[in-house]
This record gives structure tokens, C-alpha cells and sequence, in this order.
């Protein structure tokens, strides 16, 4: 299996691991510039990232993980304060703890607040949960076959709402694209633009179309990455939802031309798409564009409008 190569990544040896009780054998916490600590589950295709952001007053979560084993216990451990959990989007490798918060802020969005209500069964992750999405052996503790993602209460939000951490404050940027209801958090004091899934250094989905994943948009995609140009210049680091946690805010910028590419002409980088990347969906049916640190995945019928003309 690709994915599997190059496993543990070389992009860890970079940041302060911190040493916790609480791991599980799965997971993994860096300490990383910014009073902040990073939560990794490095042992599922996903290598998932979920942000424990520390003020003086409370602290915020910004997403809960697979729910593969108990993440609350590891912020527990790392953090006794009132804590605010936020979710970057509704997608079930990011809610699956959820459940375990008394609320989870989310974007008021449709699809969003139907998984709250309803939670996920295991059948709506599609491959995510075969034993080839898992480095080792599933943990122990985890019975893929009794897996689902439980409902949560949650509070909801709007593009421009604030988190105030005492004294830090983080602002929700509304980023539709990947799916309509992702956001952005962006730190003034530190200048750090939590990207949610809209950007990660790897495979970044654009062509989700269903009800467990919801709606992606490539021109909505477009046009959030443009719309972050402007902030880009006081930007000083993105701190990411999968893969390497740190990337350059110079990203930003190549992720909107990148679109913009894919939108406007025929793009030459054509690459194979690899089953985990799937899902729910027929591979055969999707495309995969690369582009420097990152690619970008879409439906095949996007490609065939533009080389007709239908999309712009
Ligand atoms: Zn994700």
C-alpha cells in the first residue's frame, strides 16, 4: 500500500515531541510554536491532526479526531481548563470524539448539523476502516465493526465570529470548497492560520458529492484561496489538519493558482489516484493534479467541462 511508505514520516524529527500518559499506543503530541499543541493519530491513512490552541482563560480544541481511541483523554492530560471545541468541518475523521464534549461549535451549515443530530454509522466512512487504512494492527481497544460516530450537541457559527482565549482571540474564516461547511481559524497575536482541510501539504478533496461527505465546490475552492490572498502578507505560518503539521503561508497563494489552473485550462500534472483517496466514490471517476508539495482531487466531469468550455 503507497501510503504506508515513508512511515513514520521524516516531517516529525522537526517539532518537540511531548511525552504523555495517555498516547494509547496511537496517539501522538508535538509542542509547536504559539502555545500550541498538536494531536496526531499517525497510524491511519488519514494522519489526522486535531489542535489544542492554550489561552490564559480557556483553551480551545479544534477538532476531536477519529474517535479510533479517546482523544479526550489525552487533553485532559495536557490541559485542566475550560475548553471550547470547535470542528475545521463535519467529516468524519474530525468529529469522531465529538460526542464526548458537552458542545462542539460548528459552521451552520446543512449537512453539518445533520451529523450532529444523527451521528454517522460505520458504513458512511466507506474504505476508511479496511485494514489496509491502518499502518499496524488496528489498536486493541477499537472494534471496527461496532464503529460509528456518535451525535453531538453543538453551537453554531458564523463566518467572523470570535473565540476569545483571554489573551488570545481566534477568528472564524468561512473557507467553503472542500465541503461548505469548513472554516479557518486565524490567530492576530501569533499570525496563525489554522487551515482546517482546506490546505495540507498532501491530496487535497475537491470532489466530494454526497450525504456523508457533503457537497465540494472547485470554484468555491477557488475563490476562498483567492479571497485569502489579502491576509496573506500578515500571515506567518498554517498549521494543518493532515500531514506535516507547519506549512508556508506561501501556499496559499500556489493553492489559488493551482485552482485557478485546473478551472481555467486543461492542467498537465495529471497523476494516479490512490485507492485510500476513494472513499465512497469510483476512483475511476475522479482526477488527480500535482502541484508542489500538495495535489488536488476532482471529479473527472470538472475536466471534461473545461476542455468543453462549460465552466468558465
Ligand atoms: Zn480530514
Amino acid at each position: 500500500m503507497k501510503w504506508r511508505d515513508g512511515a513514520p514520516r521524516e516531517y516529525y524529527s522537526k517539532y518537540e515531541k511531548v511525552s504523555i500518559e495517555n498516547h494509547q499506543g496511537w496517539f501522538d503530541v508535538y509542542r509547536l510554536p504559539g502555545d500550541v499543541f498538536a494531536i496526531c493519530e499517525p497510524q491511519h491513512f488519514q494522519e489526522v491532526n486535531a489542535y489544542l490552541i492554550l489561552g490564559r482563560e480557556r483553551s480551545l480544541l479544534l477538532d476531536t479526531g477519529m474517535g479510533i481511541c479517546d482523544i479526550k483523554a489525552v487533553v485532559s492530560e495536557l490541559y485542566q481548563g475550560e475548553i471550547m471545541v470547535v470542528n475545521s468541518h463535519f467529516h468524519f475523521d474530525h468529529i469522531g470524539d465529538n460526542y464526548k464534549f458537552d458542545e462542539v461549535y460548528i459552521y451552520d451549515d446543512p449537512f453539518a448539523r445533520a451529523i450532529a443530530q444523527n451521528g454517522l454509522p460505520k458504513e458512511g466512512l466507506g474504505n476508511q476502516l479496511d485494514e489496509d487504512m491502518f499502518l499496524f494492527d488496528c489498536p486493541k481497544s477499537f472494534e471496527p465493526e461496532q464503529f460509528k460516530i456518535s451525535p453531538y450537541k453543538t453551537r453554531l457559527i458564523q463566518d467572523g465570529y470570535r473565540f476569545d482565549l483571554g489573551n488570545r482571540s481566534l477568528e472564524v474564516i468561512h473557507t467553503p470548497g472542500h465541503s461548505n461547511d469548513s472554516i479557518m481559524l486565524y490567530d492576530e497575536n501569533y499570525k496563525i492560520l489554522f487551515t482546517g482541510d482546506t490546505f495540507y501539504l498532501g491530496a487535497l478533496y475537491a470532489h466530494f458529492d454526497c450525504d456523508e461527505f457533503g457537497k465540494s465546490n472547485v470554484e468555491d475552492y477557488y475563490r476562498t484561496m483567492n479571497g485569502l490572498l489579502e491576509r496573506c502578507s500578515d500571515i506567518k505560518a498554517l498549521y494543518c489538519s493532515h500531514n506535516d503539521f507547519i506549512a508556508d503561508p506561501i501556499k496559499i497563494t500556489e493553492t489559488a493558482l493551482a485552482f485557478k489552473r485546473i478551472l481555467c485550462s486543461c492542467p498537465d500534472t495529471e497523476k494516479e489516484t490512490q485507492a485510500g483517496h476513494t472513499y465512497l466514490e469510483d476512483g475511476a471517476k475522479l482526477k488527480e493534479y500535482g502541484f508542489n508539495g500538495f495535489s488536488i482531487i476532482v471529479k473527472e466531469y470538472i475536466v471534461n467541462f473545461i476542455s468543453k468550455g462549460e465552466i468558465l
